[in-house]
């Protein structure tokens, strides 16, 4: 491909291309930001600006950019068999040993994986699977699947269903039948004045209210994030989990982990099912398992469901790219390096605790309303006013503000409304983070005169 330089490549985008996630009108009369370049936790815009990628990527570039291991796994794959696929009683090597490995990860139960190609695919996998799952059993009037309001499970029709995106749901006439949402562990936003605890519990307990007014018998499942990312860097209290999984015990419904964000290292454990003590039926990965570098999603399956599938006749399901080899090559070089790297064991035990020691100063600004963090994720929450907590006017867009000052600091971070979100690579150093932290100092500096100008006006 001939190089372009940043005008042409912003004349063809405009001309061309729509933009997931994006309003194409305004984006077209701004011209989009190229990015040509990553290395490390940096990427490189066409100007030849030097930015620290605080989200890597989307939660995905745990490795960072520039991996050689995977660069050169992906490479050899691609000579030794760059594609077969699963159907039809076939296998082929990188597939099975990636499940191999994966299961030698998995937390107990869950020792069978079902291959696909993205984190939405995973959750459209689930849905098929434990309605399969439920039919098999004779119980086929257990169909409705139990989400959260502002949970993300994805963008096709079932994972924008079970995601509780209200502007998602709007277009499109969704949710889908049969899934339904209860309200979210957000302290923050839903739960000031509350004991975080009583309120964990309160939340939880809306699943048991909602399962008893469906009707039990008609439950197959509850899905979460165990932290929400999209939503905003959403922790429950520590009461929360216990309560969820006790509760699904109790009706018999099945408990699906949304580890997409969460999994290979990202709170400091392989994945965060560990961290709550979680006992989930189904789980599911995607982004981190290559580090981003090629697309691949997986769902674990639990012994109970993996009987009912495997003892289930032909299961009507798959992807022409279930478990690609070229993927599943990659994500097993990423989690070689992983292993050898102590990449867990360093977010664990040094860079996770160090980041959310500097993040945590970022408390004592005007701006900063709470901080907040687990493992290498983190967020703030923005507030015109530091003792009553009370948000700016949505008009105002202080998120938007903060990240824009934010990109012209050299630096992504990630606005969910009026909250503030980090997810670095996890290999990050201690002095990136320092660096990172002191940017996003200087841009909360910049937002505030920004908005304090704004308010004048
Ligand atoms: C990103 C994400 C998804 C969707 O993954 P895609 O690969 O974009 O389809 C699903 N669940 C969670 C928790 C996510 O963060």
């Amino acid at each position: 491909m001939p190089e372009l330089n940043k005008g042409a490549v912003q004349r063809l985008d405009a001309a061309h291309h729509l933009h997931p996630f994006t309003d194409s009108r305004a984006l077209r009369q701004k011209g989009a930001r190229v990015i040509e370049r990553g290395e490390g936790v940096y990427l490189w815009d066409a100007a030849g600006r030097r930015i620290l990628d605080g989200m890597a990527g989307l939660w995905c570039v745990n490795l960072g950019y520039g991996r050689q291991e995977l660069i050169e796994a992906a490479h050899a794959q691609l000579q030794q068999l760059p594609y077969y696929n699963l159907f039809f009683q076939t296998t082929h090597p990188p597939a099975a040993t990636l499940a191999a490995t994966l299961a030698g990860l998995l937390p107990g139960e869950l020792q069978q994986l079902f291959f696909t190609g993205s984190g939405s695919e995973c959750n459209d996998t689930v849905v098929r699977m434990v309605r399969h799952f439920w039919a098999q059993q004779g119980r086929p009037e257990r169909r409705v699947i139990i989400s959260r309001h502002n949970a993300y499970h994805g963008s096709t029709l079932a994972g924008a269903s079970l995601g509780g995106m209200a502007p998602m749901h709007a277009q499109g006439g969704l949710p889908l039948p049969d899934m339904v949402h209860i309200d979210q562990p957000y302290h923050f936003g839903e739960g000031q004045g509350t004991d975080p605890d009583e309120f964990g519990l309160a939340r939880a307990r809306q699943l048991e209210q909602k399962i008893l007014e469906l009707g039990p018998e008609r439950v197959a499942a509850f899905i979460g994030e165990p932290v929400q990312g999209a939503g905003g860097v959403i922790i429950p209290p520590a009461s929360y989990w216990p309560e969820i999984q006790r509760i699904c015990r109790k009706y018999d419904i099945l408990l699906v982990v949304d580890e997409v964000i969460c999994g290979f290292g990202r709170t400091g454990h392989w994945f965060a099912s560990e961290y709550y003590g979680l006992q989930p039926d189904l789980l599911c990965m995607a982004k981190g398992i290559t580090s981003g570098y090629i697309p691949l999603g997986a769902v674990a399956v639990g012994a109970r469901v993996a009987e009912g599938l495997i003892d289930g006749g032909e299961f009507f399901h798959g992807f022409t790219w279930s478990g690609h080899p070229v993927a599943c090559a990659v994500a097993q070089a990423c989690i070689e390096v992983m292993k050898q790297e102590h990449i867990v064991e360093r977010v664990h035990d040094d860079i996770g605790p160090y980041l959310q020691r500097r993040w945590a100063s970022l408390g004592d600004h005007p701006l900063v309303g709470e901080t907040r963090g687990l493992g290498l994720l983190a967020a703030l929450e923005l507030v015109a006013d530091k003792t009553t907590l009370a948000r700016f006017p949505e008009a105002a867009g202080a998120g938007l503000v903060c990240r824009e000052h934010c990109f012209e600091q050299g630096l992504v971070m990630r606005a969910v409304g009026d909250t503030m979100i980090i997810s670095p690579p996890l290999v990050i150093s201690r002095e990136q983070v320092d660096e990172l932290v002191d940017k996003a100092r200087r841009a909360l500096d910049l937002t505030l005169h920004t908005l304090s100008n704004q308010q004048g006006k």
